[in-house]
């Protein structure tokens, strides 16, 4: 005879309901969110949203820039290849029956310095998803030092707005000067108040070095402020780029936990929404980001990379990102099919490191482009993922149990 199936005490009871109404325990089984997560991406290769490095040009220079904006030669995508990019994408759509395109305009010098690029390319691309009865969809991440034209042109023109602001008025000013040498803290912040009284929602993109706790939680409270603002995204600075001569480096794992936690602290009491790329407890999947699809993006030189921090073909990871190239006289894209299959690849379930780890497939092997190589992961921010991961864990389990009588605990 087998044993009696076992009966939960209604303390029991409450705390596993406590769990689920916190989000901490899904209805599916975790074989089932194991399997969701395991899903691979449909294939062929055949995306449907491009992405834009459209200028090296920069009016920033900032210390840690991985693409030294401003400073290398001035090249912009020509609008031959912006326009070829953006009929691929057309076709894609109804190859694949998808009802929407994507034009993301990023990084890697700052858009809004080839202004007349930029508006042509957001011209042709949202004239020819309209021709072609497609819905579509632009979004910019910019430094915000901002005309009144250009601040009202991204407003109209733009769904998804990402600034770039690393903090507080001094610590701005120190990581992200001007090109000559002043302060921009001033021009971001007319750009965010330019934004809020146009009720035009925005995000903030920060990059964090080794600053005090007190300075981070007066930042989030800053631009909690801002009824626009949607969230602050923090990323530990990445050794790269200018950090070369400037002399920067990533802060110690540890200071990062430190300063994250305090944001998210704060950001709670401010019910506001603070978040780290490498951590989130309540998503399962095996691909980081769309380096995996791979992402198809247009560099200034009108190369094809999938990693918007790998633009050029100097960057020794460019052998693995850099995967095709706009063939002016030819009039088309040359694509490399073999090195698209190798991106492709990576997941985190064909990542050895990765394998015994317990937030694998939150983390999902973390971000490439800052690995030390395709295959291999970064041990600091590893220490982060997981330190961060696990608070996200506990937190929730912690406040489960504390809303739960303890008569038979
Ligand atoms: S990080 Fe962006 S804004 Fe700063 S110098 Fe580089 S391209 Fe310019
Ligand atoms: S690999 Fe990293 S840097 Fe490159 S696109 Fe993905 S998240 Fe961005
Ligand atoms: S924390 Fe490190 S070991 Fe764990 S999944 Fe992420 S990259 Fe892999």
């Amino acid at each position: 005879m087998g044993a009696a199936p076992r009966t939960f005490s209604s303390t029991e009871r409450k705390f596993v309901q406590n769990l689920r109404r916190l989000n901490l325990l899904s209805r599916s089984s975790s074989s089932e969110n194991k399997q969701k997560a395991r899903q691979p991406k449909p294939l062929p290769f055949a995306p449907t949203a491009l992405t834009l490095l459209l200028t090296t040009d920069c009016n920033l220079r900032c210390v840690y820039c991985y693409s030294e904006g401003g400073d290398r030669e001035n090249r912009t995508i020509p609008r031959e290849a912006i326009q070829k990019a953006i009929d691929i994408i057309v076709e894609n759509a109804f190859k694949t029956k998808t009802d929407t395109v994507y034009l993301t305009i990023h990084g890697g010098g700052e858009p809004t310095c080839a202004w007349d690029a930029l508006v042509a390319a957001v011209n042709d691309f949202q004239n020819k998803a309209q021709a072609a009865g497609l819905r579509h969809a632009t979004d910019i991440s910019t430094n915000g030092v901002l005309s009144n034209m250009q601040r009202e042109w991204i407003v109209k023109n733009m769904q998804s707005i990402q600034v770039s602001l690393d903090g507080i008025e001094e610590i701005q000013n120190k990581q992200r000067p001007k090109a000559d040498g002043s302060g921009s803290y001033a021009d971001v912040m007319k750009t965010l108040r330019y934004f809020e009284e146009q009720k035009a929602r925005f995000c903030i993109r920060s990059t964090v070095d080794d600053i005090s706790p007190s300075a981070i939680e007066s930042f989030v409270t800053e631009l909690s402020r801002f009824s626009c603002c949607t969230s602050i995204h923090l990323e530990p600075l990445f050794f790269c780029g200018r950090c070369k001569t400037s002399g920067f480096a990533p802060p110690l794992a540890e200071s990062f936990i430190k300063l994250y936690r305090a944001a998210v602290q704060k950001a709670d009491e401010m019910r506001f929404r603070v978040w780290y790329s490498g951590v989130n407890a309540e998503r399962y999947k095996t691909r980081y980001c769309g380096v995996c699809d791979p992402n198809f993006c247009l560099t200034p030189e009108g190369h094809v990379t999938a990693c918007y921090e790998v633009s050029s073909l100097d960057d020794p990871r460019a052998a693995y990102f850099i995967y095709g190239r706009y063939d002016p006289n030819h009039h088309h894209f040359i694509l490399n099919e073999a090195m698209i299959r190798e991106l492709q690849k990576r997941d985190v379930k064909n990542i050895p490191f990765c394998s015994n780890c317990f937030c694998k497939y939150h983390c999902a092997a973390d971000c490439a482009a800052k690995a030390s190589s395709p295959e291999e992961i970064n041990n600091d921010r590893c220490k982060i993922n997981r330190e961060l991961t696990m608070d996200q864990i506990v937190a929730p389990l912690m406040k489960a149990l504390s809303e739960t009588s303890d008569e038979t605990f």
